[in-house]
């Protein structure tokens, strides 16, 4: 048999090539194929989206990690799937109208504000991306990454940040009332989070990591604020 990746001979006995690791006898694509690669993209228990969706949950740091040093076979690449959330985000957003959440019953100063935030939501966590790699990599200077490693660590936080924010918004439809309180808890449970998985990437507990976490989330905080602010203006001079 010839391989149909690469053209080498391959014995009859293999189901896989053993020049690339092609499976053999494909063919050419079909509608059940591709199905079939999408099913297994998700579930696959090494390299499956869901897989890195539960790791990201309890060790986002040690996932980063260990991708970073070299174990990119086991986890779904970083990038790409800040990509597929960002696309969930574009879908959910789509789907579910976020204008339709109650604004009645929210106690806010800026209504118009909070609404274009959640709006746009996706476009924040990925603006933020580059931003917070960039943080994290000046602040963790000594301990010698570059800062493409730290845009990996970022894609993969801000790609379940996003799952974290399209589930919130979930619960938010379904209970607006809560929008206050629970918003409160849930950045608060993000930020712990986000602090846990940054000491876990890079392997330190110290007192003054931690100061340099608050420090970092602090500032991106303030960074996300005010690129929302300058670009609602902008948005209400152009559309409103
Ligand atoms: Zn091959």
């Amino acid at each position: 048999m010839k391989c149909e990746n690469c053209y080498s001979t391959v014995e009859e006995t293999h189901s896989y090539c053993p020049h690339c690791g092609q499976k053999m006898g494909l063919g050419r694509l079909n509608f059940k194929q591709l199905l079939n690669d999408l099913w297994i993209s998700f579930t696959d228990t090494d390299q499956g989206i869901l897989h890195l969706i539960k790791h990201l949950a309890y060790r986002p740091g040690n996932v980063a990690r260990e991708y970073v040093i070299g174990r990119r076979q086991s986890y779904f690449n970083p990038f790409n799937y800040l990509l597929i959330m960002v696309a969930i985000a574009l879908y959910f957003i789509a789907q579910f109208e976020i204008t339709a959440l109650d604004y009645s019953k929210i106690e806010s100063n800026d209504k118009e504000l909070l609404q274009f935030a959640f709006k746009y939501f996706n476009v924040f966590i990925l603006l933020m991306w580059p931003i917070n790699g960039l943080l994290i990599w000046l602040f963790f200077k000594r301990h010698n990454t570059n800062y493409v490693e730290n845009l990996a660590l970022t894609a993969y936080l801000s790609g379940q940040t996003m799952l974290y924010h399209i589930l919130a918004l979930a619960l938010f439809m379904i209970l607006p009332s809560l929008l206050n309180a629970l918003g409160v808890i849930i950045g608060l449970l993000i930020s712990i989070w986000y602090t846990l998985a940054i000491l876990q990437f890079y392997q330190t507990k110290s007192f003054w990591s931690i100061l340099k976490i608050v420090l970092i989330i602090t500032l991106s905080n303030i960074i996300s604020q005010g690129i929302i602010y300058v670009t609602f203006q902008w948005y209400k001079t152009s559309f409103i």
